[in-house]
Formats: C-alpha cells, structure tokens, sequence
C-alpha cells in the first residue's frame, strides 16, 4: 500500500488509518481529513475495489468531500470516510470488528451508512462504539433514512433559484432513486411539470404514476427545462454533455456533478447557473448529524430549508468575485476552515 502522504488526491488528512487486514476477515482505511471543526464524520462505503490503491483514492477524496460538505452546512462537525474493500468473514463479525476500530478512534471519526452498507452494518458496528449514525429512531427524533431532507434541500434549492415558486416550471430530473422520487413528489406538489430519466424500470414506473413525462437516458440533460437536475451518478456534467444542456439552471443531489474542475469554467461560459452539488445536497448529513447529536426531527427541516439562502449567497459571492460557484463554495469553506483552526 502506497504512502497517503504522497498519495495525489492527499490534502493535509489528519489521519489515515488502515483498519483491518488478513487475519480479521476484514480490510478497510478511515481517512480523517479533517476535524478543525469537530468529529471527522462522514459514512462509510463498502465497495468491490480493484486494488487497495483504489480504495484509496477514493477515500482521500470522499473524507475531504466530506469536510467541505460539513463546513458549509454549518454543522460542528469535521471531514472523515471509511471504505471497506474486503470482507472475507461473517459480515456481523467484520462490522463489529471494524465497529471496535472506529472506537480506539476515540470519537475522532463517526461513521454512518454510504454506498453498500445497511443499518444492519450500522447495528453491529454500534455494539462496539457509540461514534455511530444511521440507525432508526423514535418517533420525533431525526435519524433514520436521509434521503426524503436530502430531497427538501434540492428542492427548497431548485424553489430559491426559480424566485419562489416551481409552478408551471418544467423540471428534468435524472435518476428517480431515493432522492429523485422524493424530489419529484415535491415538485409535482406544488405544479411544476416533470420529465425524468432512470435506467431502472422499477423508479421509472414508481415515478410514472406521479404523472411524469419519460426521456430516453442519453437525452434527458439535453431536455429543454426551466432546471436539469442530476440525480443519478457523478460526473454527468462533463466536455461531452455541456455544449447539449438544454436548460439554464442545473440543480440536482448527485454528487462530485462536475466531471472535472474545467467544467466549472465551461459551465459558466455557456451562462448556465450551477447549482454546487454539495451545497445542495446536505440535507442527508444534517439528518445524520442531527441524529448523532440526538436533535429534534423538527431542527433537521428548519437546517435544510436553510440551504436555499446560502446557494443564493455561494452564487452571489461567485458573480462578485467572479469565480465559479463551485470555487466560491470552496472558498467560503476554507475561510471557514482557517477561523475554526485559528480558535
Ligand atoms: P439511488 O441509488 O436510490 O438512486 C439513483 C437512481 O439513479 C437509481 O434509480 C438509478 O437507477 C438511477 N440511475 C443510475 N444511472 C443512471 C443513468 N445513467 N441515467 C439515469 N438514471 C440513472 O441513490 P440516491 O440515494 O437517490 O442518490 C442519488 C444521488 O444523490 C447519488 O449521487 C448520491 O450520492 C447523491 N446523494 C444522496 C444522498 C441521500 O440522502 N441518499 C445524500 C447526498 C447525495
């Protein structure tokens, strides 16, 4: 395994732990970006990587992901993730054990869901720490599943970026999973005109009985629509499907949108107002931190809603500084950063 520290996607990480190994029936890293701000928090993704290399890189990058979506959401809390890329054990056992790594952290790293972990994982995991999110709650305490307040964010986004109201307005929606359905409810809600993209037949025909309109998954970014709003995977906005947007506004909760920083640039030179992703998109992190932090289900809605006034201030502060919005979101969250480190 290579050094992190020369590693390219390495950012000054507090810490990175290799957890695990052959005779634990487990393998996995907990990359601590940051924790200038409070906990390194930030789920953790059990993924089939090709190499541990991979691993990686993936979770350099995700836990200072996890940083900046952090700050800017105004949570006490820090940047970290974990990745699991071997498990060759009972699954109970790997997570209990990698439930007792997180605990010698001390409370440096809360881990949560991500990709390809249940709260059955979270379970195992919490009976062996307390530094653990993600696991259903009673009635009027936040927790549970985050994507219906990851869905409010966008769509509260979506309202603000429309100047109040979605009525009449044509959204295109790209992917109607667990945040794409949930948004789309919304939406429809309050009248907007829906046309959405899935490649599982299942979403699509969830989402049909709203009332939608379908597009073939190769044209639904090209749509002509008042928004596009990504919801799928990563890196749908690249140097292929830019010059074809066909709508101004593009406002979605995928994340890592932008294929590569210059798209930021051809983005703004084609005057379309770019959304950032993790702007957007933190609703889900204010439901798992207000979990953590044991916080009323009702604080959860009144943070997401406040999404909305802070895009229009990343966007304001982009136009006057004349940065994308994107590097305006980054910039906010390093001043932010360089306050906290000061106290
Ligand atoms: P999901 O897996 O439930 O839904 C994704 C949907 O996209 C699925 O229906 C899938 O079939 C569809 N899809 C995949 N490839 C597609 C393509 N090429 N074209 C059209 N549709 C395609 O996931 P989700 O939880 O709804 O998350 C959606 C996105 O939002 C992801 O990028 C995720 O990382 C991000 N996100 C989710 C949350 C959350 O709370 N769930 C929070 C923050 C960010």
């Amino acid at each position: 395994m290579m050094d992190p520290k020369t590693h390219p996607s390495f950012d000054g990480h507090e810490d990175v732990v290799f957890v695990g190994g052959d005779t634990q029936g487990f393998a996995g890293i907990v990359a601590i970006h940051s924790t200038a701000i409070g906990p390194a928090a930030g789920g953790c993704r059990i993924w089939d990587y090709d190499s541990a290399a991979d691993a990686l890189t993936d979770a350099l990058r995700l836990s200072r992901g996890m940083t900046y979506k952090n700050a800017m959401a105004e949570l006490p809390l820090g940047g970290g993730k974990a990745v699991i890329y071997r498990i060759n054990t009972d699954r109970v056992d790997a997570f209990q054990k990698f439930g007792a790594e997180v605990e010698k952290l001390n409370g440096r790293y809360i881990t949560a869901e991500d990709v390809g972990a249940t709260v059955a994982d979270m379970r195992a995991i919490a009976s062996r720490t307390t530094y653990v999110a993600g696991i259903p709650k009673e009635h009027g305490q936040a927790g549970g599943d985050p994507s219906p307040m990851t869905a409010l964010g966008v769509f509260v986004s979506i309202k603000a970026l429309l100047g109040g109201s979605v009525q009449g307005k044509t959204i295109a929606v790209q992917g109607v999973g667990a945040v794409g359905f949930n948004l789309c409810r919304l939406l429809k809600d309050e009248g907007a005109k829906l046309i959405v993209a899935d490649v599982n037949r299942a979403n699509l025909q969830r989402a049909e009985a709203l009332g939608v309109e379908i597009a073939p998954v190769d044209q639904i970014h090209a749509i002509g629509a008042d928004i596009f709003s990504p919801c799928a995977l990563g890196a749908g906005l690249n140097e292929r499907t830019i010059p074809e947007l066909g709508a101004a506004i593009i406002c979605g909760a995928a994340n890592n949108q932008l294929a590569t920083e210059e798209d930021g640039a051809r983005l703004v030179a084609r005057n379309i107002t770019y959304a950032p992703d993790y702007v957007v998109n933190a609703g889900g992190i204010i439901n798992v931190s207000a979990e953590y932090l044991g916080e009323a289900a009702d604080v959860v809605e009144t943070r997401v809603r406040a999404i909305a006034p802070r895009l229009l201030h990343v966007l304001e502060t982009a136009k006057s500084e004349r940065l994308t919005p994107h590097q305006a979101a980054d910039r906010i969250v390093r001043e932010r950063l360089a306050a906290a480190r000061k106290n």
